[in-house]
């Protein structure tokens, strides 16, 4: 989940715009509560199937969160009335579950966190209903990789310019629309912290990357062109032209080491 001040001050964001560089102590309650959130992803993931709604694949996520001993990120956060965003075909993010059936061919987005210790974790993944053709397939397949290329970027003295341009260089070939108006951020004691990290930029522009610093990672990828609309529910985010759109989104920290993916669990999800 993401809403941002600057782009979009109508729904009214809530952002600590201060960037935090987090401790080794600080580091291991976001890996624990990024460790859960791939977890509990894992299984509503497994449990998407034609006739399935999103409601109940909510229902899932709000039982196996409360198991962990986690708090749900999402639940109440600027009135969020659910555990998890799901956004199914032209719904690009925070979709609200409901009482609608999954149907063969659709592809949904999932978008949660949790919170453990007063640390977040921030992780979405797209994943297809039973066959969908292969153009939605490749739409997945771009998406989850442009993600990986601004991963690939997380690395002190980078730039977050280079992030963005990584996921833009390796999708604007490919004639999808890369969505503008919502952006990744960084996280830690809050959902949403400063930077914020647009998935699109000029590299060596920006603000400098810091060992320390977590970011959450987002590409949102549609079909057809970059618009976006909101819906009249004030939360659903749609694409403009009705095209399908896929969103994954990773926190990663950024240390001596390289990026660290703290949302992974061994397994990649969708
Ligand atoms: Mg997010």
């Amino acid at each position: 989940m993401h809403r941002t001040k600057t782009k979009i001050e109508n729904i009214g964001m809530v952002v600590n715009n201060s960037i935090s560089l987090k401790s080794n102590k600080e580091l291991a309650f976001m890996k624990e509560a990024g460790a859960i959130v791939a977890d509990v992803m894992q299984t509503v993931v497994s449990k998407i199937d034609p006739g399935v709604t999103t409601k109940e694949l909510d229902v899932i996520a709000s039982k196996e969160i409360s198991a962990s001993g986690a708090k749900p990120a999402f639940l109440g956060y600027l009135g969020f009335p659910a555990c998890f965003c799901i956004s199914v075909n032209d719904e690009i993010v925070h979709g609200i579950p409901s009482d609608r059936k999954l149907s063969e061919g659709d592809i949904v987005s999932i978008d949660g966190g949790v919170i453990v210790n007063g640390y977040y974790s921030d992780h979405a993944v797209t994943v297809p209903v039973g066959k969908v053709t292969k153009e939605l397939d490749k739409l997945i397949f771009d998406t989850r990789n442009s993600l990986y290329k601004g991963i690939e970027m997380c690395k002190e003295n980078n730039m977050i310019g280079d992030i963005g341009n990584a996921i833009e260089s390796y999708i604007m070939p490919k004639k999808y629309g890369l969505v503008r108006e919502y952006v990744g951020h960084g996280i830690g004691r809050n959902l949403h912290e400063g930077p914020q990290i647009p998935n699109y930029g000029k590299k060596g522009t920006g603000i400098k990357l810091n060992n320390g610093m977590v970011v959450a990672i987002e590409p949102m990828i549609n079909i057809g062109g970059e618009k976006t609309v909101l819906s009249d529910d004030g939360w659903t985010v749609k694409t403009a032209d009705g095209s399908q759109s896929a969103h994954f989104e990773h926190t990663v920290a950024i240390t001596e080491e390289g990026p660290i993916i703290l949302t992974e669990n061994g397994e990649k999800n969708g």
